[in-house]
């Protein structure tokens, strides 16, 4: 007997709410907002063959479709709440619905956010996740708001995920351990929901690096109409990335996407506050340049000598 509908969703991705006032199973979820709180909210698509390998673990894609939501929602230093889920399977298959719901919730539990309704329909492969979160009025971390005079910090290390792409297509050799160590990278996302937490009233702008960290730094300086120098060599990379070659190395720091890394800006004066917050948040946080007055980017490397920009960016229409 095949697992009909509502078996599937009663099955998998029905529990007791805890937060919400109501959760899956009526018309509408309801959920109680907070007086004096702002409600931040987010969706993002992961369609197969786009976003993810048809061979990876379903455990891992549950916790990548969750993880890049709550990144955006780190971005904005808001603190996740809820979630729902718009679900295309080809078929119901149980052993593939018991992994990704496993991964899926192992991460909303470790954040906090329930799952609350959705939709399920039969067709190819699509995850789309919206996600609710909230954060105190005024106190939304936006990308409009980087300033002149500004630093600039990323979170964590970048171009891992993008260097196991790479070599997934062949295009770079790794050794096994080398490929495991940022295969993690790629499939299981860590979002900086604390550390986007811990930059309220630190951080002056933020944004969440997905599509490749100069592409995500454009949007900052377009949005709040100033320029930046970055020196390309302070990007942080992992060990195993940084045994590559060198131009490797500044493609997939600078280029690579999927990092969910936090690429943010605070004024000098706040940097003891900006390490502070990366303590609390138990996350590396690294100054990689500055905003400017003059539009533009410029990149430059340790010697501050400057570095030509020919790293595009992803996008899915041009890529
Ligand atoms: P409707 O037809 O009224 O939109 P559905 O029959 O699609 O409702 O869904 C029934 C209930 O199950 C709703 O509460 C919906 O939010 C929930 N639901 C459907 N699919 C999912 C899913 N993949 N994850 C969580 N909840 C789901
Ligand atoms: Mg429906």
């Amino acid at each position: 007997m095949p697992l009909g509908e509502f078996d599937l969703i009663g099955r998998y991705f029905t529990r007791p709410a805890r937060r919400a006032v109501l959760g899956v199973g009526d018309d509408c979820a309801l959920l109680a907002p907070t007086v004096g709180m702002q409600l931040a909210v987010s969706c993002d698509m992961l369609v197969q063959g786009r976003h993810f390998l048809p061979n990876v673990a379903p455990q891992s894609l549950g916790h990548k479709a969750l993880a890049v939501n709550l990144s955006d929602l780190a971005a904005c230093g808001a603190q996740p709440l809820a979630f729902m889920l718009a679900l295309a399977l080809p078929r119901a298959d149980e052993a593939w619905l018991t992994d990704f719901s496993r991964g899926l919730f192992t991460l909303a539990d470790a954040h906090g956010c329930e799952l609350i309704g959705g939709d399920t329909t039969q067709g190819p492969l699509n995850i789309c996740i919206s996600v609710f979160g909230d954060v105190p009025n005024g106190r939304v971390l936006l990308r409009s708001a980087a300033r002149a005079g500004d630093d600039l910090y990323v979170s964590g290390t970048l171009g891992d995920a993008r260097l196991a792409l790479e070599s997934v297509r062949g295009a770079v050799a790794l050794q096994r351990d080398a490929f495991e160590a940022v295969r993690v990278a790629m499939e299981q996302p860590q979002p900086r929901v604390s550390l986007g937490l811990a930059l309220r009233g630190v951080a002056s702008s933020a944004i969440d690096v997905s599509d490749g960290m100069l592409g995500d730094l454009g949007h900052v300086l377009q949005s709040s109409h100033v320029g930046a120098t970055l020196d390309v060599d302070a990007v942080p990379r992992s060990a195993v990335l940084a045994a590559q070659q060198l131009t490797w190395q500044l493609q997939c720091t600078l280029a690579g996407g999927d990092d969910y890394e936090l690429l943010f800006t605070a004024p000098p004066s706040l940097a003891a506050a900006v390490h502070a917050a990366a303590e609390q948040a138990r996350v590396a946080v690294t100054r990689i340049g500055g905003i400017d007055a003059q539009p533009g980017l410029r990149l430059i490397d340790a010697a501050g000598q400057a570095v030509p920009n020919t790293y595009g960016s992803f996008d899915h229409f041009c890529s």
